[in-house]
């Protein structure tokens, strides 16, 4: 696949004997050698491992012998664009620790899994305000500094948009945005907090309720998160506004070894012995919800200091003593609830409380909630049913008990993130007479797993919208700098994964309508939806149904094929919050667990209305879409080097894929398939002037010297801009084996 990909680039048609070259491996990705033997079309190469292999030439790519020993900082200056330059230049540059290198204008951040504090500190930070673009190492403050500037200059609002798989980097790299453009646009320390402090700090509230640990990333960001900051017309930050996007509600309930629960938990397991004895604590493993995994404490974080810095960080965004008080006591009630068991009741399918243990648990959970416990175990075990005739109670038998148990925990705690982020935008505030803003993007990168639910599917849907904006960004991008120099581009074509997008979000009928139709069809299951799709798609060019299951789909998204298993997705795409669990805390004595489940009034809360979530997401993309739209897109791509969360590890074929997904080999592409080598007029010459030197006898015109050489040569296709000489792919390989033959 990825030769067939390159191909399209224009593989080196003067590859010859004697060329170093490139060769695919499947271990390593590429591996470079020397072409020994050319016949009918294949090499016979020696690899530098001092194999000896046989390739077809289409499938080989020239190595730029020249290279630079430290790389280049940017992928457009590399002579030969493709894929195993691209990959060896990240290469050598990632063991000299220059985590960072630009493709154009999209910044590749490699993770470096260890501190580089030189590189972010103040005088860093200097360094970079208002220095020219490209002047100084790639980072993420030149990102900053460039969207900054534009913002103040042009008057228009700018995004930078942060993607890359879990654990790449993303948000580490969010956060130094962020520092950065609190440090060009924040005032002079005035009494109290100002807005930049609060954006900070809102940092590390959201990371103690949104991240958990996984096997991908010890702090992982469990929501998408765009934050809009805002500012006057001086470029001071004046306000702010931070959107979330799809919190993972199932991790309250359910982990798996090696990973945690929310931060959150564990800090409060940790807090100052005072707190454990009001909310009845001990250590995290004896509470089912963290108990699941054995993983309890995170190399190198006390979550008892952690559990302080949340509070100072609370503080710092405007969140009352009073209201922290009551996010702790509504977190410790989770931790009682999810031990509250159950057991078989006197009467068919019914349920009761099981043992004393559970019934302090009980207990105590109502006590921190506020509200009744009897109520309590009611919602729980039992449902109410209203028939023409009669209102009458149902118990539930333990399964359905416990099910109704973990529904109420998950949404007790989405409610309290939602409320967090909600406060934390009011404390802040939004700026009515802002000017312009920059936001700034941390979301999830596309997944593919073994096995592939409806927050995959969410995730890359959100994916393949951010592609098309890309895309369509790149595309702009190149045809502005063929138009600066007044070249033809007119034949450059552009992929739209449109039709990836159409198969998802079309209404009616695309799989996202679909699914709400299905949800809300009370006899739909799985294996229906699944069927609806088979039969609505069987003929599109994105969808696949696999041959070894009946209720699996496949989608052929922009960075590879995912396999969708359907079974959850009806429950998943459900959100609707059981009628008995609202009245139960709607009517806390506790107004800030009451403020939780407002009352919805008396038709909506009985009848129990379905409210879709996928649908929810979608139009909070488009909303998220139509916000980039209005503004000058910047683009970080994180990149996670290993698995193993380590230092100095550089796997080829893992990053090749993450380029890939991230779309740094597409945007390659599009450059490719216009002009990927320019060279001003000047460097051209020195580069080929021995090509041709009867044009450079006396004085010339480098405009015409640099037409002369390439027709002498016979080249064909090139264009000659206005400083610079644009090549087709390969040219640059022809011009080299010309000038190598005259050395
Ligand atoms: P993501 O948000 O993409 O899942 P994170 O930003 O949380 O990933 O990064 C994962 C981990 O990688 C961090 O906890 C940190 O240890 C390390 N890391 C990421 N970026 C950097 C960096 N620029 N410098 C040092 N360490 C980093
Ligand atoms: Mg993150």
């Amino acid at each position: 696949m990825v030769v067939e990909q390159f191909l399209e680039f224009g593989t080196a048609v003067n590859i010859i004997v004697g060329s170093h070259v490139w060769v695919e491996d499947p271990d390593v990705a590429w591996i470079d050698g020397e072409v020994k033997k050319i016949t009918n079309g294949e090499a016979e190469i020696e690899r530098t491992d001092g194999k000896k292999v046989v390739r077809k030439l289409s499938t080989i790519y020239p190595k730029d012998v020249e290279a630079q020993a430290a790389g280049v900082d940017d992928m457009t200056k590399l002579s030969y664009l493709h894929e195993p330059g691209v990959l060896q230049n990240l290469k050598t540059r990632y063991e000299l620790n220059e985590i960072y290198t630009y493709t154009g204008n999209i910044l590749i951040a490699i993770n470096p899994f260890q501190k580089l504090p030189h590189l972010y500190d103040s005088h860093m930070m200097q360094q970079y305000k208002g220095a020219p673009f490209g002047e100084l190492s790639p980072h993420v403050f030149a990102i900053a500094d460039v969207a900054y500037r534009a913002m103040v200059h042009e008057g228009k609002s700018n995004s930078i948009l942060v993607s890359g798989e879990s654990g790449a980097g993303k948000t580490e790299t969010t956060k130094m945005l962020m520092r950065y453009l609190a440090f060009l646009g924040g005032r002079a320390a005035t009494e109290g907090r100002t807005v930049e402090q609060q954006v900070l700090g809102s940092n590390p509230v959201l990371e103690a309720f949104g991240n958990a640990k996984t096997v991908r990333n010890n702090n992982s960001s469990r929501f998408g998160k765009f934050v809009e900051i805002q500012f006057d017309k001086h470029g001071r930050i004046s306000g702010a506004a931070i959107r979330t996007y799809l919190l993972e509600r199932s991790r309250v309930c359910q982990i798996s070894d090696p990973e945690r629960n929310y931060h959150c938990f564990y800090l409060l397991c940790a807090a100052p012995q005072e707190e454990i004895e009001k909310y009845k604590l001990g250590h995290p493993k004896s509470f089912r919800y963290l108990n699941q995994s054995k993983c309890f404490e995170l190399v190198g974080v006390s979550d008892a200091e952690e559990y302080l810095a949340t509070r100072r960080a609370m503080d710092v965004v405007g969140i009352s003593k009073e209201d922290q008080e009551a996010i702790f006591r509504v977190v410790a009630s989770i931790l009682h609830l999810g031990n509250i068991d159950f057991a078989k009741g006197q009467e068919v399918d019914s349920s009761v409380i099981k043992e004393e243990k559970s019934k302090h648990h009980l207990k105590t959970a109502a006590e921190l909630l506020m509200c009744d416990h009897v109520a309590l175990e009611d919602a729980l075990c039992k449902r109410v049913m209203i028939t023409p005739e009669e209102v009458i109670k149902r118990s539930l038998d333990p399964r359905s008990a416990e099910i109704s148990r973990d529904g109420l925990a998950k949404t007790i705690y989405s409610r309290l993130f939602d409320w967090l982020v909600d406060k934390i935008n009011v404390s802040i505030g939004q700026d009515p007479n802002s000017k312009y803003l920059i936001g700034v993007l941390d979301i999830y990168g596309f997944e593919s797993f073994k096995h592939n639910s409806f927050e995959q599917f969410c995730i890359n849907y959100t994916n393949e919208k951010l592609q098309q904006h890309f895309n369509q960004h790149v595309f702009k991008m190149e045809q502005e700098e063929y138009k600066r120099e007044a070249i033809d581009w007119s034949y450059i074509e552009f992929v739209d994964n449109q039709d990836v997008l159409d198969l998802i979000e079309k209404k009616p009928g695309g799989i996202v309508a679909l699914l709400d139709e299905a949800c809300m069809f009370p006899k739909s299951t799985h294996e229906t939806f699944s069927n609806k799709l088979y039969q609505t798609f069987k003929v599109h060019k994105r969808f696949v149904k696999p041959k070894l299951s009946r209720t699996d789909f496949i989608i052929s998204h922009y960075a590879g094929e995912v396999q969708y298993q359907s079974n959850q997705f009806l429950d998943k795409n459900k959100d609707y919050i059981v009628p008995e669990h609202q009245d139960l805390l709607c009517a806390s004595k506790c107004s800030f667990v009451a403020g939780l489940f407002p009352s919805l009034g008396e038709e909506t809360s009985k009848s129990s209305k379905f409210s879709s979530i996928g649908s929810r997401f979608k139009l909070q993309l488009q909303q998220l879409m139509e916000t980039l739209n209005a503004t000058e897109p910047h683009y970080i791509r994180c990149v996670k080097p290993n698995n193993l969360l380590k230092p100095a590890i550089f796997e080829n074929d893992n990053i090749m894929r993450q380029l890939r997904c991230g779309g740094v080999l597409e945007a390659i592409r599009i450059s490719c398939a216009g002009f990927p080598t320019r060279r001003p007029f000047f460097e051209f010459i020195h580069r080929f002037g021995l090509l041709a030197p009867e044009v450079l006898e006396g004085s010339y015109d480098e405009k015409v010297a640099c037409k002369k050489i390439l027709e002498k040569w016979g080249l064909k296709g090139f264009q000659i801009g206005k400083t610079k000489v644009f090549l087709r792919a390969g040219q640059m390989a022809e011009l080299d084996a010309r000038r190598a033959e005259v050395l």
